[in-house]
């Protein structure tokens, strides 16, 4: 079965999206940590982010430095961070988030 984030990009499910390129996507977090909270996903269906390939690894963090450059002068904020989690949704994601100050987080 399809992943939610596989469906995303399919256009089965709607989503905020910030720009995709021939394989990755990037789109909102529908339960942001602050505003902005950003995905950046391969096309390709992958779980684990460590079990993609070298070249779909290395192609997912440069896309989603272009994103975050973005972000960072789409948003006001102190600095982008980047964190990878993936326990709620097996399809490799990085998350991109504008940080202040702790206190402006919902974590
Ligand atoms: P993780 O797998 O890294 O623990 O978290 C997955 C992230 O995906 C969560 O921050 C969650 O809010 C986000 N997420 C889960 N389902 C959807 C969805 O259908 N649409 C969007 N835009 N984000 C989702």
């Amino acid at each position: 079965m399809a992943s939610i984030f596989t469906k995303i990009v399919n256009g089965e499910i709607p989503s905020y999206k910030i720009t995709e390129d021939e394989h990755y996507y990037a789109f909102l977090d529908i339960n942001p940590n602050a505003v902005g909270h950003t995905l950046c996903i391969p096309k390709e269906e992958v779980d684990k982010i460590f079990d993609l390939s070298e070249e779909a690894y290395i192609g997912l963090m440069r896309f989603s430095r272009k994103v975050a450059i973005a972000i960072e002068k789409a948003i006001p904020c102190q600095r982008v961070g980047m964190t990878v989690i993936g326990l709620e949704v097996p399809h490799a994601h990085v998350h991109l988030i504008p940080l202040q100050n702790m206190e402006s987080m919902n974590f």
